[in-house]
């Protein structure tokens, strides 16, 4: 879904997130430049900086936030890694006992 500008600070905001995030494809300016040129979002609308382009819709899912595929594919291979070095008993320990030893290896976000 397309929502159209003007957005708030907080959208503006999310905007730009999206647009520093690294892992997606940012917007980027369609006329001709030597490089590729982000575009930068204002209130109003998507800005290019070098020619003042506009663009005045955004995906709605460029509002939310989103983590980094690779970072949570490589957070969870570490928590399984970590996994291993759980004591042989584990299995035999109470819930309580499992908890604290999975808070000290840090893996209890990532089971
Ligand atoms: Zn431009």
């Amino acid at each position: 879904m397309k929502i159209k500008a003007p957005w708030t600070d907080e959208q503006v905001a999310a905007l730009n997130r999206w647009q520093a995030y690294g892992f997606v494809h940012e917007f980027t300016c369609p006329n001709d430049h030597k490089m590729s040129v982000p575009l930068e979002a204002t209130k109003r609308s998507w800005v290019c900086p070098a020619c003042g382009y506009t663009q005045d819709w955004a995906h709605d899912f460029m509002f939310e936030e989103h983590s980094n595929p690779l970072e949570t594919a490589f957070a969870a291979n570490a928590a399984k890694q970590r996994a291993r070095q759980r004591p042989a008993n584990y299995d035999q320990l109470s819930p309580q006992e499992q908890w604290q030893i999975d808070k000290a290896l840090g893996i209890l976000d990532w089971k």
